[in-house]
């Protein structure tokens, strides 16, 4: 399991506006998966970015690929996905 990142960047656009879309995508994320969310100046582009957890790519317990789940359980032993780092 990684930590992965998305930038909201922008010369046009104003900070309130790069904020509100990475509190959208964090809203989105949720408590469970979110590191924290950062910002910068790139020259004269405003960037955001927000840390979270990356989906797990296996079940912990069976190894059932979970690419793409939603459901948040495996859908081979029914163990609940976590998405803390263990
Ligand atoms: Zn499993």
């Amino acid at each position: 399991m990684r930590v992965l990142y998305k930038h909201f960047r922008g010369a046009f656009k104003t900070w309130r506006t790069l904020f509100q879309d990475a509190s959208d995508f964090a809203t989105e994320v949720g408590p469970e998966r979110l590191v924290s969310i950062s910002h910068s100046e790139h020259g004269i582009e405003g960037v955001v970015s927000v840390w979270y957890w990356g989906e797990p790519e296996v079940c912990h317990k069976c190894g059932y690929n979970l690419t793409g789940n939603e459901s948040g359980v495996c859908p081979e032993c029914g163990t609940k996905i976590s998405w803390t780092p263990s």
